[in-house]
This record gives C-alpha cells, structure tokens and sequence, in this order.
C-alpha cells in the first residue's frame, strides 16, 4: 500500500502582539495582529494546530523554543489567538505570557494542514488539563452537529472554568485541582467514564501532563485493548522539566 504523505509548507514568522487578556485566572489570551503576508502564509494553517514559539533570550543567545496551539486563526480580522496557562515565572513561554504586552514581537512557527484535527467517530472522549484547553476547545467547535462527545477538563478551580461552544452533543465535567505539578485527578477521572453501549466507531482524545499520558495510555492500549487508531494520547508537559528536557515528553 503507498501513503502518499500530505504536502506540508512550514510557516515562521514574527507576530506582534495586538492584545492580551486573562481569560481567568490562571488563562492568557495573547492576540497577535497578522499582516497582510502572513495572512496569505495562514489561509492553511487550520485552528487548533500546533505551533513552536522562539522566546528571546535576554542576552540574545539562542531562544527558548515552546509547543503551543493555534487557539484561533481569525483571517477577517487579521488575529492569531494563543492561549497561555500561567503556571508562573518558572518557565520562559509562561514568564513571557505574564509579561506581553501590546508591540511585543515574537516569532511562531507553524505547518500548513487542511487535515481535521481528529477522525471521524460516532462518540468522542475528549480530556486533559488546562493546557489542554485550548485544543480540546478547538475540537468542540470544529465538531458536526451528529455527534456526541464527552469531555473531562482539569483546571486550578471554578474560576478558571470556560464556556465551550460546539455543534455537537457535548457534556463537559470539571475537575479541580490547583497543583497540578503534584499529581491530577484525571486520569482516575477518564477510566471512570462509561461509553454509550452501542456506539459504531469511538475516539479518545487526551493531552495532559507525562504522567496522566502515560497511565491511560498504558489503560486504553494494554488494559482496554484499543487500536491505536482510535486514540491520540499526548503528553502536554512534564512536572519538573522543561519542555524539551525530556526524551519521552511527547
Ligand atoms: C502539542 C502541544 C500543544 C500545547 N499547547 C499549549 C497551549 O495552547 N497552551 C499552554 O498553556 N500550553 C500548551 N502546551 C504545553 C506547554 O508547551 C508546556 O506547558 C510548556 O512546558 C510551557 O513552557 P514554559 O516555558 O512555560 O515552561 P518550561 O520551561 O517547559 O517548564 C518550566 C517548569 O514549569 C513546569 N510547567 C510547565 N507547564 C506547566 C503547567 N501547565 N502547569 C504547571 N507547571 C508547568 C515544568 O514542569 C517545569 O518544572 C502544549 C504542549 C504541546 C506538546
């Protein structure tokens, strides 16, 4: 069987920030202004794709590079839109975050794909902490009217819960938890959950931190015996390490 690989052009650039907001208290919305160039640079690039974020050093040696999420790509009125979960000063992506300001510059890179974030399925299991949001968020609203999803989401507290916009049948459960870097509730939370009987094709989407991943990775794969093509299990981030410090962080 030949796959024929998807073309993919890969885009970087330099974004500057046009506004930046708490969506709660632990959320930032940082909007960039897209220009005319980079507007024909992302009429490809689909919502809730990846990006790597270059965060200048402040002695001008090599940037710190991050994994973020296209949260919105708005052509129209010319913003790219990520969200950054402010987990403190500790790491260079969320000490920048805290820091932007409109004017501030910093460059993005991202791949072209008109590939949809997830496959098609009947019943979706979407779940993952709140850096997971923004993606999980872009999956709901990408989703068609027919289907059913059921979604866990780990955030520090009430406050920092969102409204989530879909087509679909969505029902989205909360969890609490304001130390995340201490061990979640999520993954005991995810194996709680009972499918629907009768359910044609099913898919289960997780991105949390390392070792959720690899707990319910190891639940669906070993346990539940799931075809791997019925699952995208992504670790986020790992406690204790920054991004790119470890082998197995994705
Ligand atoms: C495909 C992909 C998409 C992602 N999309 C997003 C996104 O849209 N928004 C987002 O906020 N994150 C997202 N992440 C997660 C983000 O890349 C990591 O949280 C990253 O470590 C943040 O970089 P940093 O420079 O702030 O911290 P780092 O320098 O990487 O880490 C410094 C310290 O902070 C800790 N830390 C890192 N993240 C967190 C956290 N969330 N909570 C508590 N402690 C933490 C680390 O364990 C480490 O001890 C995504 C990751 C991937 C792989």
């Amino acid at each position: 069987m030949i796959v024929q690989e998807e073309k993919t052009k890969k885009i970087r650039s330099a974004f500057a920030v046009k506004n930046k907001q708490y969506l709660t208290p632990h959320l930032i919305r940082v909007i960039f202004d897209i220009n005319d160039i980079q507007a024909g640079l992302l009429s490809n690039v689909r919502a809730g794709s990846n990006n790597k974020i270059f965060i200048p050093t402040e002695e001008g040696s090599a940037p710190f590079i991050r994994t973020y999420t296209n949260r919105k790509i708005d052509l129209e009125n010319r913003e790219l839109t990520i969200d950054f979960v402010a987990h403190g000063d500790n790491g260079p992506a969320s000490a920048w975050a805290l820091k932007a300001s409109p004017g501030d510059v910093l460059e993005i890179g991202m791949k072209e794909s008109t590939r949809p974030l997830i496959p098609n399925a009947d019943f979706y299991l979407l779940a993952g902490d709140a850096t997971a949001l923004p993606v999980i968020c872009a999956i709901a609203e990408q989703f068609p009217s027919d289907v059913t999803a059921k979604i866990v989401l780990e955030v520090a507290g009430r406050e920092d819960e969102l409204i989530l916009f879909s087509a679909a049948d969505i029902s989205v459960e909360w969890l609490h938890n304001p130390h995340p870097e201490e061990g979640s509730q999520l993954a005991e939370a995810v194996k709680s959950v009972q499918f629907p009987p009768g359910v044609l094709k099913e898919y289960v989407y997780i991105a949390a931190e390392y070792t959720t991943v690899r707990e319910l990775r190891t639940y669906f794969k070993i346990n539940l015996k799931w075809d791997a093509h019925a699952m995208n299990i992504c670790s986020y981030w790992r406690a204790g390490q920054s991004e790119g410090k470890s082998s197995e962080s994705t």
